[in-house]
């Protein structure tokens, strides 16, 4: 069994999105709740997040935006909301992540998994946006850098494209970015021409999918290209925004991975990752009667157990 840390704190209920907003804390609580049932919290490592601080959040953002989100409240554009809680959250669902990596590099765990929100890989340098506040995998992804983590492979399988990492890691040749994601769709970024530049060239990987695409298509991306692709890279730390809008039953995309399709991409992450530390963070995922049981499957390959 891996050691493996599950970061929650009820801080994340806290960032409010007004009526009918698709991301709401009753995904959190209906994660919660799934776990709980499922009897895994014995075998977990249950760890609550720290706070990150504005140096840490300024490694990715620009100090402007960091002033300005301290200090607003209501629609940051037509689709992100910052209520009176939520700087303080997404000052948290940072720090989980860090703190994820820090535990991992002290041996202290082996993997983790961070129930957080707002989530963050839209988050640009200088903006909000689609539902995310602050970019925490690549604040992470920073913090491990600094830790003395060399090289980060970072992937992304929630169903849109994750613009902000991608910016954040655009030139970086120590910081490699999968993401499969439907396409065209939100944001519009992600095509397979977008491949990083200056020495981070072909260390940005987009696998755009058509809308439909099944267990089928998702499979051959993630058990026969992404195991190769992380092995020639030599990570020495794997971060995945685990995005559960790939759901087939999720109101916001229209890609349809079942449970057992999702079961196997964890697997194909794990595989490539080969036994280096891994640290999942919660993205996208709006069907409130999968989500939770989503998470459960995640949780059980990472605990890895039997
Ligand atoms: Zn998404």
């Amino acid at each position: 069994m891996k050691k493996t840390g599950l970061f929650y704190d009820d801080v994340f209920l806290r960032h409010e999105t007004p009526a009918g907003h698709p991301e709401c804390k009753e995904r959190l609580v209906s994660i919660i709740k799934a776990i709980d049932a499922s009897g895994l919290k014995s075998r977990l490592i249950m760890e609550k997040p720290r706070k990150a601080t504005r140096q840490e959040v300024e490694c990715v953002h620009s100090p402007a935006y960091f002033e300005r989100l301290s200090a607003f409240e209501g629609y940051y554009d037509q689709d992100t909301y910052v209520s009176e809680g939520s700087f303080e959250a997404a000052l948290y669902a940072a720090g989980a992540v860090m703190k994820a990596v820090e535990q991992v590099k002290d041996s202290r765990l082996e993997r983790a998994f961070c129930a957080v929100r707002p989530p963050g890989h839209h988050a640009e340098r200088d903006r909000a946006m689609g539902f995310c506040l602050f970019n925490n995998i690549a604040i992470g992804a920073k913090k491990a850098r600094e830790l003395g983590f060399k090289k980060v492979f970072i992937v992304d399988f929630d169903v849109h494209h994750g613009n902000g990492t991608q910016q954040a890691f655009y030139e970086d040749p120590d910081v490699f970015y999968f993401s499969t994601h439907q396409y065209p769709f939100y944001p519009g970024t992600g095509s397979e021409a977008e491949r990083g530049a200056g020495s981070g060239l072909d260390t940005i990987y987009n696998v755009p999918m058509q809308a439909g695409s099944g267990v089928k298509q998702y499979l051959r991306i993630y058990q026969d290209i992404l195991p190769p692709l992380m092995q020639r890279f030599k990570p020495d730390i794997v971060m995945v925004s685990a995005g559960y809008d790939i759901y087939s039953g999720d109101p916001l995309a229209a890609v349809n991975v079942s449970g057992e399709g999702i079961r196997a991409i964890i697997d194909g992450i794990l595989a490539g990752a080969g036994g280096k530390p891994s640290i999942f963070v919660l993205e996208g995922g709006y069907n409130l009667d999968a989500i939770g049981e989503l998470v459960v499957i995640t949780l059980k390959e990472l605990l890895d157990y039997e």
